[in-house]
């Protein structure tokens, strides 16, 4: 099946800080399975590398409290948009970002903390029916 992954466990350097986490577990999906690779907060329109965010309530910051919400929100639509166009049924996204986090995203105040909830995207996903889980929890893929 066309799996969605975010970009940065393939490899790709999308992340805030300009670099990747590349996950082996991730990519030998593609031995069964067709891989996607999205990036929402590039495809949002934020460059890389830019400020770490963190999501809190349904707004989005950086740490000095610049607002990227709008940003956020358009990425999370271009995602699944793509997944609609390739029908897409699952996503594996990074865990605890304020766009992929699936179940625990950091909490907002920039301090380590860990907290239930969802990122931007995973949330739109989820909404929408696709079946959203992280690099953790690949079982059943
Ligand atoms: Fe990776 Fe998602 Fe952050 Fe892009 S928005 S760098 S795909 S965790």
């Amino acid at each position: 099946m066309n799996i969605l992954i975010s970009a940065c466990l393939l490899g790709l350097d999308c992340r805030y800080s300009g670099n990747n986490c590349f996950s082996g577990n991730v990519a030998a999906l593609s031995e069964n399975h067709t891989l996607i690779p999205v990036c929402p907060e590039q495809m949002g329109g934020l460059p890389t590398p830019r400020n770490p965010l963190e999501r809190r309530g349904t707004r989005v910051t950086d740490k000095s409290g610049t607002d990227f919400t709008s940003a956020m929100e358009k990425g999370a639509e271009e995602v699944l948009k793509t997944a609609k166009l390739l029908n897409c049924t699952h996503a594996v996204l990074k865990s605890k970002s304020p766009s992929c986090g699936c179940g625990t995203i950091y909490d907002g105040t920039f301090s380590g903390q860990i907290i239930d909830g969802n990122g931007v995207t995973a949330e739109k996903l989820l909404s929408a029916g696709i079946q959203v889980t992280d690099e953790n929890h690949l079982a059943g893929l």
